[in-house]
């Protein structure tokens, strides 16, 4: 087994060495931004729109990342191939730093920069054949006026006790609605759902990340030829779709064939649902940054 270098902080350090300090705003008050990138074939997919989001994370909790977009990019690049990786998980985590225990932000010196690259523990294949099953949470999303779901912040508790309701409820993941009631993600993917063959996604206004999957899904959705809306809609239209699917970087796209006990369309995943998974997979190693030079070997 290869050894497992971080990027920590301006150095490579292994994973045993790879510590913060209990003084790190981000432990004491998940005070920072995180971003989950993926690797597919020594392809980073996507890699401009996770840096432009980690940042524009950063920019909405006022945390000054003093590198540029390009540095960042090329240190994701480095420690992909340091890690020698071709297919691999990325976690890039911005704390607002080592400061005092009082909450102030502007005692912290400086942001603390980590790059963890592991390789990827894939979905389980039977998954994206049977599909899921996902329950409604009584925990709401995060109002987008109090702490906007659009920043990808260290602070994850809202989607925490979602997972905690869904393992609870025997499921591995959730629907969870906004403070209104409407329809806004899983705990870690966005919803999309298919009827009479208009495809349907919550806005971005409802109360969901917004999700590079998500944005891609969009790309090729439109591109198909299909009607495709950014629509509000309830559970109600949940129950009743044609096919319903999560969207995110570790799950790709997954069919969801039951939700709270109302068994979705025959029960299998769906055509359009297949259709979009197979075309999300012939992009993913195109589309974003190549780490290796063509046909240079990996090691
Ligand atoms: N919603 C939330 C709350 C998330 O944390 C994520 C990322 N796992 C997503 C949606 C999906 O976003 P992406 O497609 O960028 O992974």
């Amino acid at each position: 087994m290869n050894e497992q270098w971080i990027y920590l902080d301006g150095q490579y350090v292994k994973k045993e060495d790879a510590v913060v300090s209990v003084y790190d705003h981000g432990f004491l008050y998940g005070d920072g931004v995180f971003e989950g990138i993926r690797m597919y074939d020594g392809n980073v997919f996507r890699l401009d729109e996770h840096v432009d989001r980690l940042y524009d994370s950063a920019k909405s909790i006022m945390l000054h990342i003093e590198l540029s977009k390009e540095e960042m990019s090329d240190i994701i690049v480095d420690t992909l191939k340091k890690n020698k990786l071709e297919n691999a998980y990325i976690r890039v985590v911005i704390s607002r730093g080592v400061g005092n225990l009082g909450l102030d932000p502007f005692t912290c010196r400086k942001p603390q920069i980590i790059v963890i690259a592991e390789q990827l523990a894939l979905f389980p294949k039977s998954l994206y054949e049977t599909g899921i099953d996902i329950v409604t949470v009584a925990s709401r999303r995060n109002r987008a006026d109090v702490l906007s779901p659009k920043v990808k912040s260290l602070n994850y508790l809202n989607n925490i006790l979602v997972k905690i309701e869904a393992n609870l409820a025997g499921v591995s993941e959730a629907l969870m609605l906004n403070d209104q009631g409407y329809v806004a993600e899983g705990s870690a993917d966005n919803i999309f759902i298919v009827k009479k063959g208009k495809i349907l996604t919550p806005p971005g206004y409802v109360g969901a990340l917004e999700g590079i999957t998500r944005n891609a899904i969009i790309e090729i959705a439109e591109k198909a030829g299909f009607v495709m809306k950014e629509e509000v809609f309830t559970r109600h239209d949940v129950y009743t779709a044609d096919e319903v699917f999560l969207t995110g970087t570790a799950a790709e796209v997954i069919a969801v064939v039951k939700v709270d006990g109302r068994v979705i369309g025959d029960g299998k995943p769906g055509k359009y649902t297949n259709q979009l998974l197979q075309e999300f997979r012939n992009t993913v190693t195109q589309d974003g940054r190549k780490v290796y030079k063509q046909n240079a070997q990996v090691g």
